[in-house]
């Protein structure tokens, strides 16, 4: 039994983990500077002592380097926030969590999260694969672009593709109405998005590539223009040999939060 909490740019959702099942949660609206105190006072109610904390930040050896959408974790030792829990890349406890759903079956496991922010995560022969603290940082390799990212760079794949930039929520409505601009708006997504994965997927090649994030409910919108584009940019490997599928669920990362504390992986 573990705490995983997720700490999103916009929520903070925890869950009390008991055989791979929730049986108790929380959720709170994610307020820059009531970060920590919100993480004290859930782990406080929870009783748990097992605890894992998924952030999104960039992390190097338990340093929470950059956090571009909380402030009030940047520069800090993760481990003197909360004593004793166990703190991860938020899109590596994704994607753990998804692995951990689909019982541990697809490997290796590719999870990409396109929401504000785009960010990726990896399972390798059952573990989490973090690099230094944050491998996968998909959403900053470059150059899609002109434009400025929160990372401080220019060009980011993430100011093509992530929500703060790409304007995909109003989008998704219109195209649930089958308007013919924001059809071809996620037809054009998709072929950006493989442009961004196809590196990804010839470099790691995962058994699944899971896409979760907010955009990913537009996930039928995008995906054909995706496939398509994707096999014209993989070699030796096809997408017909690639299992792909939306994310589980939104509560995926408080679950492999939890397991990866549980476990012991990270
Ligand atoms: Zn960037």
């Amino acid at each position: 039994m573990a705490l995983g909490i997720d700490v999103g740019g916009s929520k903070i959702l925890a869950a009390v983990v008991e055989d791979g099942r929730i049986t108790r949660e929380w959720s709170y609206k994610t307020k820059d500077g009531e970060v920590i105190q919100t993480l004290k006072s859930i782990i406080r109610e929870s009783g748990e002592s097992v605890v894992g904390i998924g952030v999104p930040c960039y992390i190097r050896d338990g340093i929470c380097v950059k956090a571009p959408h909380i402030k009030e974790l940047t520069g800090r030792e993760l481990k003197d926030i909360v004593m004793d829990a166990r703190y991860m890349n938020d899109c590596s406890a994704i994607a753990y969590g998804e692995y951990y759903l689909r019982d541990e079956k697809y490997d290796p496991l590719l999870l990409v999260a396109l929401g504000t922010g785009v960010g990726a995560g990896l399972v390798v022969r059952g573990m989490p694969y973090v690099g230094r603290g944050s491998a996968l940082e998909i959403g900053h390799i470059k150059k899609y672009s002109e434009r400025r990212c929160e990372c401080g760079k220019t060009g980011c794949l993430e100011t093509v593709i992530g929500g703060r930039y790409a304007g995909t929520k109003d989008m998704y409505l219109r195209a649930k109405d089958r308007d013919e601009d924001a059809l071809k708006f996620f037809e054009s997504y998709g072929k950006t998005l493989a442009y961004g994965l196809a590196p990804a997927i010839q470099l790691f090649d995962p058994e699944i590539v899971v896409i979760g994030g907010s955009i990913s409910q537009a996930y039928d919108y995008f995906i054909p223009s995706f496939l398509a584009e994707l096999e014209e940019l993989l070699s030796y490997i096809t997408p017909d040999d690639i299992i792909f599928e939306r994310a589980k669920s939104l509560k995926s990362g408080t679950i492999g939060a939890a397991l990866i504390a549980e476990r012991g992986l990270i």
